[in-house]
């Protein structure tokens, strides 16, 4: 079958893991035979593992490689990427196989993704800035992503159940050829029904386990490093944590916008928060600054707020990362608002266009 042609490897060191316990079959055959897979270059390196990019019959594809140690993230992304109805969202990396070998004498865990070309956001916006229509594109694909992975799909007898990121951030958004994006690294990633949610395999309900301890500091929501994360509606409050991330996103990618700064210069790409609290935040600091002060990055002076689409991306952003978490959107009404930005944009434009046109007119004709 092709689930045992992924385990099987060439030599004979290779392992026979037994599968974790998901719902993985059912997508199981979508997957690719790793036989011809040629490993090219490491291009990423994050916390846990390292990712490649290579080849895989004549396709370029992203190896990301998990050591011992890391095995249950392995088996949590792999879970994620297997459940049913992900390969839908054009937003969200496809799994295209998964294998376990053997490299001097340690085992070692790969996930064979499809390649994002221009690499992840932060490092994209460090380097380059982006038109309007750009900054559109990417955002709203962004969000259309958080808001499939948050959304339940129910045909026929297969479900995907709601998926709370948890690590959501600029590192973890990968950009495509097109510059359309995808939200990936899903290690921290739950899978949530009502209050009971699966993480690594094993079911929790809200009363035994710490939900707190994961992310990206700098990302992290005033709840978290509160320590009060309302556990009773478990599902609603990692999604609203996933949104005050978003919103964090959102303002990042903004900033290296150049249709914002009418002319002048664009600011030097910063991480959110890097301005007050440099590259290495501690908790501490972290806490003082979100919940305490309850202070979130600046809006450049030089973003008109009488271009509505500017006013209405500023308050989509702020929207997400409201202190009171319920008072926060969901990804889906915050993809809907959006959706609406161009549109806000060329209306504007061409009124200006049309306003400087009359005023012309009307100094001629005095
Ligand atoms: P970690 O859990 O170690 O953070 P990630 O899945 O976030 O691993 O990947 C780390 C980095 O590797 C990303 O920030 C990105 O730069 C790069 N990367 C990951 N997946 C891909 C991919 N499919 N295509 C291109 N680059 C990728
Ligand atoms: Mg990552
Ligand atoms: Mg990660």
């Amino acid at each position: 079958s092709v689930m045992a042609a992924n385990t099987k490897h060439k030599n004979s060191d290779s392992l026979h893991l037994l599968e974790s316990n998901s719902s993985s079959t059912q997508s199981s055959s979508l997957l690719c035979d790793l036989e011809n897979l040629k490993l090219i270059e490491e291009i990423g390196r994050g916390r846990y593992g390292s990712v490649w990019k290579g080849i895989l019959d004549d396709k370029t594809v992203a190896v990301k490689k998990f050591g011992p140690q890391h095995r249950d993230y392995y088996l949590n992304e792999k879970d994620i990427y297997l459940l049913s109805f992900m390969e839908f969202s054009h937003s969200l990396p496809r799994l295209l196989g998964f294998q376990e070998i053997c490299s001097d004498g340690r085992p070692e865990y790969h996930l064979v993704l499809s390649y994002a070309p221009l690499g992840c956001l932060q490092d994209y916006l460090r380097n380059n800035t982006i038109d309007w229509l750009t900054l559109c594109k990417m955002i709203q694909t962004v969000t259309q992503g958080l808001a499939y992975l948050h959304s339940e799909v129910n045909k026929g007898d297969r479900r995907k159940p709601c998926v709370a990121h948890r690590d959501l951030s600029s590192r973890n958004i990968l950009i495509k050829a097109d510059n359309t994006c995808m939200i990936c690294d899903f290690q921290f990633a739950i899978r949530i029904s009502g209050s009971e949610y699966y993480s690594c395999g094993e079911r929790f309900d809200s009363q035994t386990a710490s939900l707190n301890d994961v992310g990206t500091l700098r990302y992290m929501a005033p709840e978290i490093l509160e320590g009060a994360v309302n556990l009773r509606d478990c599902e609603s409050a990692m999604k609203q944590i996933d949104v005050y991330a978003l919103g964090l996103v959102l303002w990042e990618s903004a900033s290296r916008c150049s249709d914002l700064y009418q002319g002048i210069e664009v600011p030097n790409y910063k991480q959110p928060f890097e301005k007050e609290l440099g590259l290495h935040p501690t908790f501490e600091q972290m806490q003082v600054m979100v919940t305490r002060h309850k202070a979130r990055p600046l809006f450049p002076d030089i973003w008109k707020d009488s271009n509505p689409a500017i006013r209405s991306l500023k308050e989509t952003i702020e929207d997400c990362w409201d202190h009171d978490a319920d008072a926060r959107l969901t990804a889906l009404c915050v993809e809907e608002r959006l959706f609406e930005l161009p549109l806000l944009w060329d209306r504007y434009k061409s009124g200006t266009i049309t306003n400087c046109v009359a005023a012309i007119y009307s100094s001629r004709s005095t």
